[in-house]
């Protein structure tokens, strides 16, 4: 593999190709064209539509509340005006290093193309993860990633039960607007807890305790053995202890797999995604990856993959300073949110190696929960449930560096807005 020389002493490129057009590549052409880049900027997309939002797939527009046009990222006259060549509907097959830059081989009705450009980045994003049970391949099991999934899952809401395979963010949103659309809805979790990758256990069982007061049987430690499928199509759920759960509708929500073949391709370390650095580069220093198909390191060493659009913004940031030989801008930290009916959470920081949970709840309004993370006697990560207050000043206190002991944040009679002001000198 050929290590190209430091990615800061490039010289700006005349043109840059990002394969893929979601939350990162778009940011990132937002970005190029915000800090003054006139060079050429194509966006490769492999979805017909133009550039759309994916929250609200699971949440507004699942209950008609958002529509197509609101979903789009940018009107259809930005990509015009800003000189952002925008292919859509297009695949690309292979990306080969050259010595000018990047071979990028697509094919768009029928007929391959084959371009070079100066630079490269991957926002290739995920892939549902599919069930691979006997009856899985049935038209009405179902997956959500993209648009034509929804509409997919949106003609089968009110087609009778559903089940959702999967205590996650995506199938518990599901699950929360089929039931506010009136659907009945199981879902099924192989683990102990819901979002066990996710959250800690007290905003879990929080959450699962909403989840049942929405009226969704939720059946933990319940391992899907087989789509039972009947001449009407599908029948039921079976789980591996034998219990049936009748289905009409399955929509699996079980993660997401990042999609680094073109990375594989070109020869870079890939590890559940494409392995960067705090720059983005991947491991030949040239190659750029954002968004979901990047795995990032931690500064304890940690491998690991964030699926937001926070994530995928902070990078498309970081790589457009990287293009332009500019600074990389200051990380703030990371968060995410997750609406799931009349439950808002939001989550900042990382969660992994704490040492000690604190979970201060509002006595006067016993909805607001926040699970307060610490490692070393230091606030690292914060989950809140319907306290957007308490986590704009959790996100900023973390932003800014400040990493109060739990003591310092015990007194539930004072907001946390109070506790964590940065104190005036
Ligand atoms: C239903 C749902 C709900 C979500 N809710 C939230 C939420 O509430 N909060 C939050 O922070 N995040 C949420 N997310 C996650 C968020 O949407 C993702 O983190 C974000 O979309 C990542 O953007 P991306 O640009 O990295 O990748 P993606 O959005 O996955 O886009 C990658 C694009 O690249 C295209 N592509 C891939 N390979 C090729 C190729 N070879 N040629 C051409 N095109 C290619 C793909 O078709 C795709 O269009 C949700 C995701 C889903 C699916």
């Amino acid at each position: 593999m050929s290590v190209s020389k430091d990615a800061s002493e490039a010289p700006v490129p005349r043109s840059i190709v990002v394969v893929g057009a979601s939350h990162a590549a778009v940011h990132l052409a937002d970005r190029l064209r915000s800090e003054g880049y006139t060079g050429d900027v194509t966006l490769i997309s492999h979805e017909q539509h133009l550039p759309y939002q994916r929250p609200p797939l699971s949440k507004a527009w699942l209950e008609g509340e958002a529509t197509d046009e609101t979903l789009l990222l940018r009107d259809r006259t930005y990509y015009a005006n800003e000189r952002i060549e925008l292919i859509t509907g297009a695949r690309v097959q292979k990306v080969e290093r050259e010595s000018r830059g990047v071979r990028v081989d697509y094919a768009r009705q029928g007929s391959c193309v084959s371009r070079e450009f100066d630079r490269l980045v991957l926002a290739t994003g995920a892939r549902a993860r599919r069930l691979t049970l006997p009856g899985s391949d049935h038209r009405d099991v179902l997956v959500l990633r993209d648009l034509d999934h929804a509409r997919q899952l949106a003609e089968r809401v009110r087609a009778g039960p559903m089940v959702v395979i999967g205590g996650g963010f995506v199938g518990l949103e599901v699950a929360a607007t089929a039931r506010s659309l009136g659907a009945e809805v199981t879902v099924i979790e192989a683990g102990t807890q819901l979002l066990g990758r996710a959250v800690g256990a007290s905003t879990a069982e929080t959450l699962l305790a909403a989840h049942r007061g929405m009226g969704t049987d939720v059946v933990l430690g319940a391992v899907p053995a087989e789509i039972v499928r009947d001449d009407d199509g599908i029948r039921g759920v079976r789980l591996d202890d034998g219990r049936e759960i009748p289905a009409a509708t399955v929509l699996v929500g079980i993660g997401a797999e990042a999609r680094t073949e073109l990375a594989e391709q070109l020869g870079v370390v890939c590890d559940g995604g494409v392995l960067v650095d705090g720059q983005c580069l991947a491991s030949d220093g040239w190659t750029l990856a954002i968004g979901d198909c990047a795995t990032h390191v931690s500064h304890t060493g940690r491998r690991f993959r964030l699926e937001s659009v926070d994530n995928a913004t902070e990078q498309a940031n970081t790589a457009a300073a990287v293009l332009l030989g500019k600074p990389c801008p200051r990380r703030s930290a990371p968060w995410f949110w997750s609406d799931q009916g009349d439950q808002k959470l939001q989550i900042v920081g990382l969660l992994g190696g704490h040492t000690s949970v604190l979970v201060r709840v509002d006595p006067e309004k016993p909805r607001r929960r926040v699970a307060l993370y610490f490692a070393d006697n230091a606030l690292i990560a914060a989950e809140c449930l319907n306290s957007p207050a308490d986590f704009v000043a959790l996100r900023s206190a973390l932003g800014r560096g400040y990493r109060p002991s739990p003591e310092m944040l015990s007194d539930n009679t004072i907001g946390l807005k109070k506790l964590l002001m940065p104190v005036r000198s």
